[in-house]
């Protein structure tokens, strides 16, 4: 069987980080207005060591949603690939938070892809040392390393890279699981 990395932040659910954002800060940005990958940095840097300590209390999957096909499609494709989770869980600016996240990662995968064994979860950042035949991830940086298909997930920040950009990394764009379906599973 050949193997599947899936990423899990907006690829398999979305929108809890910028939920709480606007919680704490008292705004209604929408996805369309962040231009960087890190959405905390909308968190003016005074506000950071409050916002932390904000964010600590909560679980930002609480407040995440699937993206629409996320369960059908891999549960289809779970019958002829391995899949494998990978999900970075180290936060830049604050590791000392790392392990709450890490706990809150699990604990989703766990619950809403019941059909992915938790021994196919690969908690790194560091995925380049992967060696898959397929991987799928929004961040453009983390399709690096070996794979002979590279899909690049549309996601707020990475909506400005251009083709020719993609072609020269041998990394194709698909913009939802329907594609992905269409694609992997012939
Ligand atoms: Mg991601």
């Amino acid at each position: 069987m050949k193997k599947i990395m899936v990423d899990m932040d907006d690829v398999i659910c979305d929108g809890g980080f910028l939920s709480l954002v606007n919680q704490f800060l008292g705004t209604n940005y929408q996805k369309g207005d962040i231009k960087t990958y890190y959405i905390q940095d909308l968190i003016p840097k005074e506000k950071y060591p409050e916002w932390m300590e904000f964010f600590n209390t909560k679980n930002v999957y609480d407040f995440c949603e699937m993206l629409p096909d996320t369960y059908e499609v891999l549960e289809k494709l779970s019958k002829k690939y391995e899949i494998y989770i990978a999900t970075a869980y180290i936060f830049r600016d604050n590791e000392e938070y790392s392990a709450n996240n890490l706990k809150n990662k699990f604990e989703y995968l766990y619950e809403h892809l019941p059909f992915i064994s938790p021994d196919n979860y690969i908690f790194t950042t560091n995925k380049e040392i992967i060696d898959c035949d397929i991987k799928i991830d929004d961040k453009l940086s983390n399709l690096k390393g070996k794979a002979e298909t590279k899909l690049l997930f549309t996601a707020y920040h990475n909506t400005e890279i251009p083709k020719e950009e993609l072609e020269k990394q041998g990394v194709l764009r698909v913009n939802s699981w329907k594609e992905i379906e269409a694609l992997l599973y012939k």
